[in-house]
C-alpha cells in the first residue's frame, strides 16, 4: 500500500492567514474595481458577497452590494462573475498600487 507523507507541507494555514501576510497599498480615493449604481443586486452579483475570497463585497440595508476593494488580491473572480450584467467596473489599480503578495 502507497502512503503519502503530508507532514513535509507543514502544517494546514488557513486562506485567512495566508492572504494577512500580503500588504496593500491603498490608492485613496481611487477604487479600481467600482460596482455600477443598481436598485436590486442581480444573482451574479450578489454571489460576490460569498465568492470574492478577500471579502471586499458585502450588502447594504437597502440590500444593494457594496464594495471596498482595499484588501484586493486581483483574483478577477467579480470580473468573470459579472461579465455578462456589466455590474463591475474593473480595472487594475494604478502602478505601485494594490496588493503586494508575500510568497512562502
Ligand atoms: S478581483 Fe478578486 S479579490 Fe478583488 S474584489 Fe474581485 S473577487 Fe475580490
Amino acid at each position: 500500500m502507497n502512503t503519502v507523507d503530508v507532514s513535509a507541507a507543514g502544517p494546514a494555514v488557513k486562506v485567512e492567514e495566508r492572504l494577512f501576510q500580503n500588504r496593500y497599498l491603498v490608492d485613496a480615493g481611487r477604487p479600481h474595481i467600482k460596482i455600477r449604481p443598481h436598485e436590486a443586486p442581480s444573482k451574479a452579483l450578489l454571489a460576490l458577497t460569498h465568492l470574492c475570497p478577500a471579502g471586499c463585497y458585502s450588502r447594504n440595508d437597502k440590500g444593494q452590494v457594496e464594495a471596498v476593494v482595499d484588501g484586493c488580491v486581483e483574483c478577477g473572480t467579480c470580473r468573470v462573475v459579472t461579465a455578462k450584467t456589466g455590474e463591475v467596473e474593473w480595472n487594475y489599480p494604478r502602478g505601485g498600487f494594490g496588493v503586494l503578495f508575500k510568497f512562502g
